[in-house]
């Protein structure tokens, strides 16, 4: 290894530390890698440094792990060498800012046999918010025709994503069994989950996915926090970084037309049908949830996954709005998920060998 080379981690390469551990999030190739937090320590303060003063920096009996490290993101690609100072220089950091045109980015729409709210007016109300995504959760079996015109209304309209929770019933939607030709109505589908299912399925046509499981989803449900939700990418990163990562630019309506932050949220900010979205936008109370960032609650600003894992504020421990979500399964000092079907990628690397640099040093 020529000892005067500059190692230089790549500006989309991010290192977060947790309480026990640290995660390298990849924000470009959506991939993570766990390091211990001397890692993180380690590169916070040799990043862009010569690996000859590193190692003037430090004692022999280290050289073996600062090969190790440095090796570790080379072959991972996570990082790469420079030959001067002025050529490492060259490479900004990401920059953190978050800015949409949108109002409102996503909504969820909630739907049962009570509901008596108009979808067109809604819909109508989320393009004048440029509202890009939304979600529909059918907490009954939905009317095949009443489905398709509100998919053939959406396929003309500038929101660009729709997900459909449907329900399933052998007797009265037989049409599910022909779902594929049902995606086709409408090419901004990007996922369809169907409940309640005899078998789990899961297929891929166009641009959505067909999700069948065997499993009831009821409105309490929302909120899980798991590996398989986590988002390792830029978009996500810097929302999480300076707002709320489930409730930034969220708006719900419940089953009743009551406007939320997220249907399964108490508080209700009127009903869709005595007033419109926009003027609960105008409500500045509506928009503090907004401003809850992961580093504001309570263990997860603690948690390596931070800045990758959904929130929710609807099911918290203690009703706090300050804390982690109730349905996270994962120990920040353990480094396990109590459920042991999340844990299928957590694992040290480096386990047996860490320098010993201080974390208040820095
Ligand atoms: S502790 Fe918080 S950030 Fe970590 S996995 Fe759980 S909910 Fe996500």
């Amino acid at each position: 290894m020529n000892e005067e080379k500059i190692i230089k981690i790549f500006s989309n390469c991010i290192i977060v530390n947790g309480l026990k551990r640290s995660v390298i999030y990849d924000l470009e190739r959506e991939e993570f890698f766990h390091v211990p937090n001397s890692f993180y320590y380690f590169f916070k303060k040799y990043n862009g440094k010569s690996i000859k003063e590193i190692k003037d920096n430090n004692n022999i009996e280290n050289y073996q792990t600062i090969d190790e490290y440095i090796n570790f993101l080379i072959t991972n690609e996570l990082g790469f060498y420079c030959d001067t100072i002025e050529e490492a220089n060259c490479f900004h950091k990401l920059s953190l800012k978050h800015e949409t045109p949108s109002h409102i980015s996503n909504a969820i729409i909630d739907f049962d046999n009570n509901s008596s709210f108009d979808f067109i007016k809604i819909f109508n109300q989320l393009e004048e918010l440029n509202c890009q995504s939304i979600e529909i959760r059918f907490w009954d079996v939905i009317n095949k025709y009443f489905l398709i015109d509100l998919l053939l209304y959406l396929k003309t309209s500038s929101i660009r994503s729709v997900e459909l929770v449907l329900k399933y019933d052998n007797k009265k939607n037989e049409f599910l069994n022909n779902i594929v030709e049902f995606v086709k109505l409408n090419s901004r589908i990007t996922k369809i989950i169907v409940y309640n299912n005899p078998f789990t399925k899961i297929i891929k046509e166009s641009n959505a996915f067909i999700i069948f499981i065997k499993e009831k989803i009821t409105k309490e449900d929302c909120g899980k926090c798991a590996e398989y939700y986590f988002q390792c990418n830029l978009p996500f990163y810097v929302e999480a970084k300076n707002y709320n990562s489930c409730l930034n630019k969220k708006i719900g309506i419940d089953a009743n037309g009551e406007i939320k932050n997220c249907p399964s949220m108490k508080q209700s900010y009127g009903n869709i049908n005595f007033t419109t979205l926009a003027k609960v936008l105008n409500n500045e109370k509506f928009k503090n949830l907004w401003n809850i960032t992961k580093d504001k609650v309570d263990i997860c600003n603690k948690c390596e996954y931070r800045y990758m894992c959904p929130d929710c504020r609807a099911y918290t421990i203690s009703n706090n709005l300050y804390s982690k979500p109730s349905k996270c399964n994962y120990d920040i000092k353990t480094m396990e998920w109590n459920n042991k079907e999340n844990n299928l990628i957590s694992k040290n690397i480096f386990s047996n060998y860490e320098i010993g640099i201080s974390n208040t040093s820095y």
